[in-house]
């Protein structure tokens, strides 16, 4: 017998109102994994998901979601490691809603799955357990590669290039690495911690971020080229 449709996505949890006008935390509190493995039930697991057709760098959305369902956190936030190194980040401040929850089948009766909730739950799950591990990584292939920038583009391909071989260095002109992530975007909407998190996650795969470095003026561009090709 097929399964009703739950047509209501979990709701998040947040902070009380009264509470969070006297503090800059983060709003939203996360789902608790029972509201996670209910959200999750509610995936189709359609054998083409389309959800999977809005994601920029192509997460296997299904695959993530039924381990999910399963309780199987620490493999859901693997899965979503394949192709995407910041998923704390990602749950957070994706536009889900113009990317792959509008694709969601479910989306044309009842609210889409709750894809970034789920992204930001699992990866908070392994982070907060202490279970991040490294993955397997491709041998060194010799060649060395400088990223400019560490905002979330610079840290997405420095995060692919490293688990390829490569030696990646991302030199940042500020003091902190993350660019938007760090500098732009509100604490109560992306909290500090959790993209020094993701950043220290990069680092631990084997990338070098060389902080205060601006192209042109600290360092030039030939020595960066002889930093990087030598
Ligand atoms: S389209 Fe929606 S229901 Fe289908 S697999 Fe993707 S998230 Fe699940």
């Amino acid at each position: 017998m097929k399964k009703p449709i739950v047509a209501k996505k979990q709701p998040m949890p947040e902070q009380d109102p009264a509470v969070r006008r006297g503090n800059f935390k983060e709003v939203p509190l996360g789902y608790t994994p029972e509201q996670a493995m209910a959200e999750a039930e509610r995936c189709l697991l359609c054998p083409n998901p389309q959800c999977m057709n809005g994601c920029p760098v192509e997460v296997d959305i299904r695959g993530f979601l039924d381990l999910v369902r399963q309780g199987e956190f620490v493999a859901a936030a693997r899965k979503i490691k394949e192709t995407n190194a910041l998923p704390a980040v990602c749950g957070r401040v994706c536009p889900q809603e113009t990317q792959c929850e509008i694709k969601c089948v479910l989306a044309k009766k009842f609210d889409p799955l709750a894809i970034g909730r789920l992204e930001r739950f699992v990866a908070d799950w392994e982070r907060e357990h202490d279970l991040v591990e490294i993955p397997p990584k491709k041998a060194p292939n010799g060649r060395k590669v400088a990223v400019v920038g560490s905002g979330p583009s610079g840290l997405t391909v420095a995060g692919d290039l490293v688990l390829l071989g490569y030696e990646v260095t991302i030199y940042e002109a500020f003091h902190k690495p993350g660019g938007v992530l760090m500098y732009g975007i509100p604490e109560f909407r992306l909290p500090k911690e959790i993209v020094q998190r993701e950043v220290d996650y990069l680092v631990q795969l084997g990338v070098r971020i060389e902080l205060n470095q601006v192209i042109g003026k600290t360092i030039t561009v030939q020595e960066l080229f002889s930093n990087t090709f030598a």
